[in-house]
């Protein structure tokens, strides 16, 4: 009988970053690493340390081969956090994070906002089948592509523009992508948001495009909302939603609200994904300078992420042992501080290895 090969390992590329990046980021591959060594698949990480350090120290940000040498080396990036005061205006964090969504084409950003334990919301009388929607922003237009200018910068006749960009292909590969991740994840609802009864033009286009595409989604229901109203209704009754669409701004801002439904920022994961390229994962939150350096950042909304990026690579099970370890957690109160409980980032990542090798 021919000898049976093993599955080629998954090549990961790990960004720490600044912050509580370089804090939760060890945990993550420590948790990740028992998940995986748990099952018969493989991983292969090698770490970059882009972040402020190296560009205090020689000026790197963003390696000019990088994206090439992701496409040609990698299977997923996941990156930890970028942001340091020394550096105010967040050129090297720019240049990484931006650089990697834009050159990546890394056109859908996933955040999914779940509530995994009913005493992390703030709203009240609401559990966890109330609050499991996935918000999907549109990643590489919009407001966030740097098109603008000043005039007269710094005088009483200032004026500063910037420009709004949305092209008919982007607006349609996001929908159909939140369409295909629908049905995926078997979810039946598809809610767009947009301001068309203000912005005329642009948002005029996703109204057109959606009502275009919705038809070849029969089976989900699709729905629309202004997108002041979609945040109001989140709050009101965020069980009416499985999965929001909408543009790059308001998607930031949405998920944001999202994450805090859900338990707040040291929980939330997400996803940067261009379907069949290499995609990249974070936490939500950033480096967060308040309390980086002090040992108590919550790891988990990275090791979700790192779970999200697990699954994408079809390494199901593994993702599911450390969302499985990160319930645990939260029901049995081993937590950081964020969430009520008295753990230090170390702590709580050994807890979850622990957790996840017993399973
Ligand atoms: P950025 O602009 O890079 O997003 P920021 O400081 O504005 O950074 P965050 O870094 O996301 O925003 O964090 C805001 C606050 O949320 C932090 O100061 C902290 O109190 C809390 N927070 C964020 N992430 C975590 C975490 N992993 N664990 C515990 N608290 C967190």
């Amino acid at each position: 009988m021919p000898e049976q090969s093993s599955p080629q390992p998954k090549r990961i590329a790990i960004i720490p970053g600044d912050g509580i990046g370089k804090e939760v980021i060890p945990e993550v591959v420590k948790v990740m690493k028992a998940a995986v060594s748990a099952g018969s698949r493989e991983l292969s990480i090698v770490e970059f340390d882009w972040g402020a350090d190296r560009y205090l120290r020689d000026g790197t940000t963003l390696p000019l081969d990088a994206v090439e040498m992701f496409r040609r080396d990698f299977d997923a990036i996941l990156l930890g956090a970028l942001g340091d005061a020394r550096i105010p205006d967040n050129r090297h964090g720019a240049d990484i994070l931006m650089g990697l969504r834009f050159r990546l084409d890394l056109y859908a950003n996933v955040r999914p906002c779940t509530l995994l334990d009913r005493r992390l919301t703030p709203l009240r009388d609401r559990d966890e089948n109330d609050i499991q929607f996935t918000v999907i922003r549109e990643n590489t237009e919009g407001s966030y592509v740097g098109m603008g200018g000043f005039f007269k910068k710094g005088t009483a006749d200032e004026i500063a523009t910037q420009e709004d960009v949305n092209t008919r292909k982007g607006v349609e590969r996001i929908l159909r992508f939140a369409y295909e991740y629908a049905r995926k994840h078997g979810r039946k609802r598809v809610c767009m948001s947009d301001k068309s009864n203000a912005l005329a033009y642009g948002h005029d286009l996703w109204r057109r495009t959606f009502a275009a595409v919705r038809g070849d989604y029969p089976e989900i229901e699709s729905s629309h909302m202004y997108i002041d109203n979609l945040l109001m209704q989140m709050v009101r009754d965020p069980s009416q939603f499985e999965v929001i669409v909408t543009c790059n701004m308001f998607g930031d801002i949405a998920s944001d609200v999202g994450a805090q439904l859900a338990g707040g920022l040291g929980l939330a994961p997400s996803g940067n994904i261009h379907p069949g390229q290499v995609s990249m994962f974070e936490p939500v939150h950033g480096s967060a300078p308040q309390i980086a350096g002090k040992g108590i950042a919550n790891p988990m909304g990275a090791v979700l992420a790192a779970a999200m990026m697990l699954s994408h690579l079809g390494l199901t099970g593994e993702a599911r042992r450390m969302e499985t370890a990160v319930r645990a957690a939260i029901a049995e109160g081993q937590t950081t501080a964020d969430l009520g409980g008295s753990l230090a980032t170390r702590a709580a990542g050994d807890w979850l290895v622990r957790r996840v090798e017993s399973a």
